[in-house]
């Protein structure tokens, strides 16, 4: 009996000395390096984003410990934090240059506006679910990106207030490209959003307005969070 007691206090120790060597920044170069590199993503102020946004901190503390795998993780709600490679697949697709007024729908765990915001972007996003809003809004601030805006409402129907935009993001998978949406991107500008006649799979599209005219071209199979709303499922 004593002996186990031992154990587990040893156990605890050698727990305690792993938090300290474990450095978070090495495995965000591994991340960047192994997941995103390595699958073609080039994107400097991305990659550099991605190296520097703690993203063990969007996720509950039982589950940092696997907050740099190479898969997506829940964050309670029936939600989920993307996969970083699709995080930074949807980034990479999106062209984000500094300054730019960017609409993410589905702020979530707070994560991809983060990138977004490190990227030097001027971030707007939108999330329907309270609780979630809530903790997105607290770890902004705790993190100092203050100059992320964030509102809690139906994203499908944009923020006309603060339009246009010319960037939009939809980090939810819907029916179809939000009308609103549309409504409220530059000319040009991108829009990028999952899309599936079912809710079960999408297709990654990449809308493109140019000179009054759309392009839609389809970026490869996703699976995401449904994106629920007037303009949603
Ligand atoms: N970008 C997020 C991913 C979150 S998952 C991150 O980095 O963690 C998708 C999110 O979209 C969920 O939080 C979900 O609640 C939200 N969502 C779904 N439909 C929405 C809508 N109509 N308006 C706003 N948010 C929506």
């Amino acid at each position: 009996m004593v002996v186990m007691i031992n154990a587990c206090q040893n156990l605890e120790q050698i727990k305690g000395s792993f938090k300290l060597v474990i450095d978070p920044r090495r495995i965000r170069e591994k991340m960047v390096m192994h997941q995103i590199e390595s699958r073609g993503i080039t994107d400097n102020d991305l990659l550099r984003a991605m190296r520097t946004v703690p993203r063990h901190l969007f996720v509950d503390e039982a589950l940092q410990s696997q907050a740099y795998e190479d898969h997506p993780l829940p964050i309670g709600h029936g939600q989920t934090i993307s996969q970083p490679y699709i995080v930074a697949l949807m980034t990479s697709i999106l062209e984000v240059r500094p300054g730019m007024k960017v609409l993410e729908i589905g702020t979530g765990s707070g994560y991809q506006g983060a990138v977004l915001a490190e990227m030097g972007a001027d971030v707007y996003t939108v999330e329907r679910i309270k609780p979630l809003y809530q903790k997105a809004r607290r770890l902004f601030s705790e993190m100092k990106y203050h100059y992320i805006k964030t509102k809690l409402d139906d994203g499908t129907m944009g923020w006309p207030e603060n339009a246009p935009f010319e960037r939009i993001l939809v980090t939810a998978g819907g029916p179809d490209v939000p009308e609103p949406l549309m409504e409220q991107l530059t000319d040009p500008g991108i829009l990028v959003i999952p899309v599936g006649e079912t809710r079960r799979s999408q297709v990654l599209l990449k809308v493109t307005l140019e000179q009054g005219n759309i392009n839609k071209e389809r970026m490869g199979s996703v699976a995401f969070v449904d994106l629920v709303g007037k303009f949603g499922w």
